[in-house]
């Protein structure tokens, strides 16, 4: 089966196709300035080859169009028609305490996404655009939501809870919820697999996800049971743009002295804060680090306080397991940054944690990061949240037939 995965965004549309059988991608590109001026689709093909399409996208929908008119091009296509696409497999934000995995997508499940776009107000509303425009296009293909939020849902109370007054939680859903859940999903069963021991319950992984959003999460048994990110991706650790978890105090104290209102205060925590905010540079890793090889003192804080923040967060999860048999790396910095990985670790050999400078030397690539021997397991584990989003699809869609 062929299977088309859509990442819809406010503006843009992402989208792989795989095969399948041999869970390959045959093809994979990006609509850019959805509605606006000058919109354009770039797309791949799996052969190295590439083609532009600048044509007016006025929505998502003309989106999807282009999107097919991209994926049966003659040049660069992989089909050579829509009805090739057996089902399409959406990454949708958030999914509340309603999804704790994939589903088909329904009216039902739309009304759902619907419903929880107070708590994912940039992504919920361009996801379910994304699923519209698809429905349009090809109405008698099966949908598949597939949810950033669903993995974290059998956290304990005591993990999700704030410590708030209880009616928020009960009122307005006030909870963390946790995102990056297909890429713990993925890579805490790739180090199971890897260690062997598929299935086990007391398999206790922490799995570190580093990208422009970064989260972590203790998984015990195939099972999230804490994680970083809260009710929205801004809690945890500090982020590209992102200030991680601050004193909520902050808020008030700052807004009175620079004279903003709330809306100003939360996108400066979302778009100026984090490793852009301290450095005053750039919210890059590789701009950080050049800045920090050239002595620039906040490209150096900017670095050590999210190798700080991670370092706590991975010691603190192997407590609420009662302990650590893996840790893996994942995601833009987690699979090419050797020296934030390196000194993530470096305070943890106490704990049985170390990484092998030697084997560190290596990016985008499955390796064993630790010494012979360790007693805990250190990985770098490439990402494929679109390989989970299209693999539930096939799951799902198989069990209708
Ligand atoms: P997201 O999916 O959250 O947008 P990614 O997981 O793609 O982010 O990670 C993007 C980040 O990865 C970039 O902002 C950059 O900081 C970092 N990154 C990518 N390549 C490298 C590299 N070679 N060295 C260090 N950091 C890198």
């Amino acid at each position: 089966m062929k299977i088309l995965v859509v990442n819809a965004g406010s503006s843009s549309l992402k989208y792989q196709v795989f095969d399948m059988e041999t869970e390959s991608v045959l093809a994979k590109g990006n609509c850019e300035r959805i509605g606006t001026d000058g919109s354009f689709l770039t797309h791949k093909h799996a052969d190295g080859r590439k083609k532009e399409y600048h044509e007016h996208m006025p929505n998502h929908t003309a989106a999807i169009h282009l999107v097919f008119k991209a994926l049966t091009d003659p040049d660069t296509g992989v089909i050579s028609d829509m009805s090739e696409i057996g089902a399409v497999g959406h990454r949708v934000l958030h999914g509340g305490d309603r999804f704790s995995q994939s589903v088909l997508v329904t009216e039902e499940v739309e009304k759902a996404i619907e419903d929880n776009i107070p708590l994912g107000p940039l992504h919920n509303p361009a996801n379910l655009m994304g699923i519209k425009a698809c429905q349009e296009v090809m109405p008698g293909t099966p949908h598949v939501a597939v949810f950033d939020t669903a993995f974290h849902q059998t956290m304990p109370p005591e993990a999700f809870m704030y410590a708030l007054p209880y009616e928020y939680y009960t009122k307005h859903k006030v909870r963390r919820y946790g995102f990056h859940g297909s890429s713990h999903r993925y890579v805490s069963a790739e180090a199971a697999r890897l260690l062997g021991r598929e299935g086990d319950p007391e398999l206790k992984i922490v799995t570190c996800h580093l990208g422009n959003g970064s989260s972590f999460a203790a998984v015990k048994g195939g099972k999230c049971i804490d994680t970083s990110m809260g009710i929205t991706p801004l809690e945890g650790i500090p982020m590209g743009t992102r200030s991680g978890s601050i004193d909520p105090a902050i808020l008030q104290f700052v807004m009175d002295r620079e004279h903003i209102d709330i809306a100003e205060m939360t996108r400066i925590l979302n778009k100026e804060s984090g490793m852009l905010g301290v450095s005053g540079i750039s919210s890059d890793f590789r701009d950080l680090e050049a800045a920090a090889g050239e002595g620039n003192e906040r490209a150096i804080l900017a670095r050590s306080m999210f190798i700080h923040s991670g370092s706590k967060l991975i010691a603190s999860y192997a407590a609420v397991m009662g302990g650590v048999d893996a840790v893996v790396f994942t995601a833009g910095v987690g699979e090419n940054d050797a020296d934030i990985r390196l000194k993530m670790v470096e305070k943890l050999g106490f704990m049985g944690i170390a990484i092998d400078p030697a084997r560190n030397n290596v990016r985008g690539k499955t390796a064993e990061l630790s010494p012979d021997g360790a007693k805990v397991k250190v990985f770098l584990i490439p990402t494929n949240e679109e390989l989970v989003i299209a693999r539930d699809t096939e799951e799902i869609v198989e069990k209708l037939k």
